[in-house]
């Protein structure tokens, strides 16, 4: 074959990418493309995403080729590419959200009617969506434990390794990179740098020195003694079949990449997940606009709450453990429908994601994939558990670093007015 266009979408690397490996193989010219679309929302990600596109411009380049950037409908920019170059292919990583689906099938349709071969491979998940099929019947797994168990048998594919030589074709013009506008995570420099350079130090550290301890250090709020990886996951900077390879002595680490896996496999089936309950339980939810946006600043007046919210307006990152506590605190005490909740970390959340993000709300909510869906959070007994000494509170909530422990935990013995805080909200019944 003459030219392959490789789109790409949340897969920014070069390591382990099967959709362009197999045009680096098969193709004698290869392009690279990344088309910006500005309908699709990115909230805090927008300076993100620019700084991964950004590194993978400049590893392409390295290896001969280039990242060929146009802005508009991906659809439309790719198929004009197509024609112009012309190219005989399109190769794209498979993805399950409801608008990458609805982006392939027009794809797809488009490659038709231009007799240009479309092909999806596989990438973005450990084992494809859909490879997994539970022996009682159905087209996914509705529960976590039986697919982390069907998931571990299941034989993966080899990692790839990135290619040496990428063969642009001559005379193409590559493309300004986005630059964040106002309003898109500018100025926002969390603890994040994006790209798949940044990715592979981050992960290089964390295999040598993070990893062994996940099992007892994860839930432990102001120790941080998780990767820190969602987002270079979330933009496919990392092949999480290659951190799964190379961690895969670390079974406690690998089961977090499975439930990775396991909601993008209920988000193939279930496209829906971001807007309609997957197991509606005819849950009443209460119009609190007041109390959603009080949890939205972080001042609840609950700490442990409280501390969570601010982290994630600070870095753009929340700690799992606080998310579970300020996800249960919206949807339980405030009952406040999900849905409002999903939207916001969807909006600040580095590694926002749709399968991720409304997964695990739903799975808080009880509308989800929970086996126990009345399962209720002790936020007295999580804060005393998990942040012992108070010290997440403090980092976040800096107007408390003179309340004493004790109180942090237990909100109604913090004094009265202290640095301006908020007494707690008060919750219905
Ligand atoms: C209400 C709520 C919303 C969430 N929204 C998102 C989201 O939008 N995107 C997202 O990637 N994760 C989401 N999570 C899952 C989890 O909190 C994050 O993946 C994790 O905190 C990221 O930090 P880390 O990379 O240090 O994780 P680590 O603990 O180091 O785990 C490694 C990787 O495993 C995966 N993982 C870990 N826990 C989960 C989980 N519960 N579900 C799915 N994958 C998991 C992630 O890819 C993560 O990067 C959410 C959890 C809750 C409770």
């Amino acid at each position: 074959m003459d030219t392959a266009v490789v789109l790409f979408n949340r897969d920014l690397r070069v390591h382990d990418h099967p959709a362009l490996a197999e045009a680096c193989a098969t193709a004698r010219h290869v392009v690279p493309l990344f088309v910006v679309d500005p309908a699709v929302p990115r909230g805090g990600r927008a300076r993100f995403l620019a700084e991964c596109l950004a590194d993978l411009r400049e590893t392409l380049r390295g290896r001969g080729g280039d990242l060929v950037i146009r802005h508009g409908d991906p659809v439309t920019e790719t198929m004009r590419l197509v024609r112009a170059l012309p190219a005989q292919a399109v190769h794209v990583s498979d993805d399950v959200s409801a608008l990458a689906r609805r982006r392939q099938r027009r794809l797809a349709q488009e490659c038709a009617r231009h007799r240009t071969a479309f092909r999806t491979f596989p990438g973005v998940t450990i084992v494809p969506p859909g490879a997994l099929r539970p022996s009682g019947g159905g087209d996914h797994y509705r529960v976590f434990t039986p697919y982390w168990r069907a998931w571990s048998r299941h034989p993966l594919r080899e990692v790839l390794g990135a290619p040496a030589v990428v063969p642009l074709p001559p005379g193409l013009e590559p493309g300004p990179l986005p630059v964040p506008g106002p309003g898109m995570g500018v100025g926002r420099r969390g603890p994040f740098e994006g790209g798949e350079t940044a990715a592979r130090e981050r992960m290089g550290r964390w295999l040598k020195h993070g990893v062994q301890e996940y099992a007892e250090g994860h839930d432990d709020l102001a120790g941080d003694r998780t990767s820190r990886l969602g987002p270079y996951l979330r933009f496919g900077c990392l092949s999480p079949l290659e951190l799964g390879a190379l961690a895969s002595a670390a079974d406690d680490f690998v089961r977090q990449l499975c439930w990775r896996d396991f909601f993008h496999q209920v988000t193939a089936a279930f496209p829906r997940i971001g807007r309609d309950d997957y197991r509606p339980r005819g849950r009443e939810w209460r119009d609190d606009a007041d109390g959603a946006q009080a949890w939205k600043e972080g001042m609840t007046g609950v700490p442990i709450v409280d501390a969570g919210m601010r982290q994630l307006l600070a870095e753009g990152w929340m700690h799992n453990r606080a998310r579970m506590i300020t996800a249960s605190f919206l949807v339980r005490k405030l009952c406040v429908d999900w849905r409002v909740g999903a939207e916001h970390f969807f909006a600040l959340l580095l590694d926002g994601d749709v399968p991720d993000n409304c997964g695990n709300w739903q799975w808080v909510a009880g509308t989800g994939n929970d086996t126990r869906p009345n399962r209720v959070v002790n936020l007295v007994r999580q804060a005393r558990r998990f942040d012992p000494r108070g010290e997440y509170i403090r980092r976040y909530l800096p107007e408390l670093e003179a309340a004493p422990t004790g109180a942090l935990h237990e909100p109604w013995r913090l004094p009265e007015g202290i640095g301006g805080y908020p007494p707690p909200l008060a919750v219905p019944g």
